[in-house]
């Protein structure tokens, strides 16, 4: 048995109004004449307050993150490419935004110190030197990638991270105050990933100590957030901030599973996005996470959302094949559904069946 040795975040700040701190934070890792570079979600291309709040000093870019789309290979070699053109050397990448813009800051970190094109680096270990400094700064909590060692992007031919040491942010800024005006909708969908990133890891069959003690805490605040309260407050977006972290804690020594594997599917075939994704497959798998499925139903009503169904409906036979291949190339997180012999269990004709269900 070959225990998995993982790199961490290396510095954690959490609390209501900690954004303040970013430039005290950032202050030391600055080199003369090179630039920090803010990349900010987009949803706040016009929110003055919180660009305010931002530290631009000098010849500091601040680039809005165009994530109507989650990420592409070919948007992270975009990215790059602008800013080495304007500058021989960057301090540093800080993304301020949901996973995909925090995914955005962590591979184009990457790609500014190692050679070729993203599409290069989809896969394990593949990433060949040290990233720019690169901070992460949630705004929307669920996804995990603030801890994660993955920077999930959709390249030519597969949807594929970039998993490597050299992955996980430098730095986190982990301030609820970020998270206040989310759509309860996207909140939802964003935090409804934490919920299944939980069931999946408690319920896979890689489950161990470690992740067991961060997926039921992450679990217990989602259903505080989502069932136990009427009402939605500053205590719900700490919580939930909370959750995100410790659920992909949770999966960072774990795997994700069933819902996962299918929503990849439809994510690199639709463009279907990976919150509302994954909710759209959990809902109808009960087969595999009855209790997780109960609840996620009741959490649904509770808060009023619409899960949208009907999605795969006149789909061509080449379609089905394409997700069915797309999501049975997801082995670990198969291995940890179903075990080892998975193949025998999720067979191309019951994974059809479940994607026309859907
Ligand atoms: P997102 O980042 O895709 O954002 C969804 C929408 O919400 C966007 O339109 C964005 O502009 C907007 N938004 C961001 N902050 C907001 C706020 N405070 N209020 C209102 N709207 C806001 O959504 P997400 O669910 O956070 O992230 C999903 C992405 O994360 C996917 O690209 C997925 O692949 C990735 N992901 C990465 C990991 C990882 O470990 N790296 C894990 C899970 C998911
Ligand atoms: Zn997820």
């Amino acid at each position: 048995m070959k225990f998995r040795n993982f790199k961490m975040v290396d510095y954690v700040v959490y609390g209501r109004g900690c954004f303040d701190q970013l430039d005290e934070i950032t202050a030391p890792h600055r080199k003369s004449d090179a630039p920090m570079v803010f990349l900010l979600d987009h949803y706040f291309k016009n929110d003055n307050t919180l660009k305010a709040q931002i530290p631009v000093r000098g010849n500091d870019l601040l680039i809005d993150a165009d994530v109507h789309y989650e990420p592409k290979t070919t948007y992270i070699d975009e990215l790059a490419q602008k800013i080495k053109e304007k500058h021989d050397q960057v301090s540093g990448v800080i993304g301020i935004g949901g996973g995909s813009t925090m995914d955005v800051a962590k591979a184009v970190s990457i790609m500014l110190t190692n050679p070729g094109k993203a599409e290069d680096y989809q896969g394990w270990d593949l990433v060949k030197h040290p990233a720019v400094y690169k901070v992460g700064i949630p705004t929307l909590s669920g996804t995990g990638a603030e801890v994660s060692r993955t920077t999930v992007l959709t390249g030519p031919t597969r949807k594929l991270g970039m998993n490597s040491d050299f992955t996980p942010f430098d730095q986190i800024v982990l301030d609820p105050a970020l998270t206040k005006n989310a759509p309860a909708d996207q909140r939802f969908y964003t935090g409804m990933d934490c919920f299944i990133h939980c069931i999946e890891s408690l319920k896979g069959t890689y489950i161990n100590e470690f992740s067991r003690s961060y997926g039921e805490k992450a679990q217990q605040l989602c259903e505080e957030v989502f069932l136990h309260k009427d009402e939605w407050n500053n205590e719900s977006d700490e919580q939930l901030m909370m959750a995100s972290y410790a659920g992909g804690m949770s999966i960072a020594y774990s795997q994700v599973g069933v819902a996962h594997a299918v929503s990849y599917g439809l994510g690199y075939l639709l463009g279907t996005k990976h919150g509302i994704g994954n909710c759209i497959v959990f809902n109808h798998l009960h087969e595999f996470y009855p209790e997780g499925v109960d609840i996620f139903h009741r959490m649904v009503e509770k808060n009023n959302i619409d899960i949208p169904l009907g999605i795969t409906k006149g789909l061509s036979d080449e379609q089905f094949d394409r997700m069915i291949d797309v999501s049975l190339g997801m082995t670990p997180l198969w291995e940890n559904a179903l075990g080892e012999h998975w193949k025998t269990i999720m067979t191309r004709d019951r994974l059809r069946a479940l994607y026309e269900k859907i």
